[in-house]
């Protein structure tokens, strides 16, 4: 490959912020930390922030790397993040959320899930316990099936079906999701156990099988209205959720 040389400093700038993690064939690279502070309920709070990318591409040779992005359209495709709080890698007692990506919750605030809230919320109780971190997983819209599915399955929905009915409906599992990656980046943040913040003790029963450091979990409930109503009622009759 040819080799073109980074423009002066964005090299030396960038080396110590990039980890690369490698996983069987393939490589996890981690950027951050970077600050943002973040408005949370009117309030201005400091977060550390990390992105990442995985590739087939398994190099230490970081120029190559970043020369790699003008041409790789990333935009086109969604990368995952986490927010990380207080002094995460160290503290004895960390709080963690493992957030599903939701376009319509999260960014339009829709009222048909709890997703919007849930995020909002774990960022609080994360902030409030002093240390944790926030994973915000692009690839789970829906759980799972993207966001194009997701209008699909909403359709259904409107017309009977309700949110596992409408995934299966569509040909998929219900539930898709997969937390290998954010596994591997949690990890290389912080090797102690950590508590994870979920209604669903499947989540953590997965999370615990795919190897990630648990050692329990807290629930997060709230935001419960006339439009979310029977979506949070599935989610304790068909996919195990606690009440
Ligand atoms: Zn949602």
């Amino acid at each position: 490959m040819e080799q073109v040389q980074l423009k002066e400093n964005v090299l030396s700038l960038l080396e110590d912020k990039i980890k690369l993690i490698r996983k069987d064939m393939e490589a996890i690279y981690l950027v951050g930390p970077i600050k943002l502070p973040v408005n949370l309920y009117g309030e201005t709070i400091e977060f550390k922030w990390y992105s990442w990318l995985k590739t087939e591409n398994v190099t230490d040779d970081f120029q190559q790397v970043i020369h790699q992005l003008s041409s790789a359209k990333l935009a086109e495709f969604q990368q995952s993040s986490v927010l990380v709080y207080g002094d995460f890698e160290y503290n004895e007692d960390a709080l963690i959320r493992m957030h599903s990506i939701c376009h319509t919750g999260d960014i339009f605030g829709s009222k048909r899930c709890d997703c919007g809230f849930q995020l909002k919320q774990s960022m609080k109780m994360i902030v409030e316990h002093g240390t944790g971190a926030l994973f915000y997983l692009a690839n789970h819209e829906g759980r799972g099936i993207g966001l194009f599915s997701k209008a699909m399955a909403y359709i259904l929905q409107e017309n009977g079906y309700d949110t596992v009915e409408a995934n299966e409906g569509l040909g998929f599992a219900d539930d898709t999701r997969n937390y290998d990656d954010a596994i591997e980046v949690l990890k290389a943040l912080r090797s102690k156990p950590v508590t994870l913040i979920t209604n669903n003790p499947k989540k953590l029963k997965a999370l615990k099988n795919a190897g990630a450091p648990l050692a329990g979990r807290t629930p997060l409930w709230g935001d419960i209205s006339e439009y979310n109503e029977k979506y949070l009622k599935t989610k304790v009759k068909k996919s195990g959720h606690l009440e």
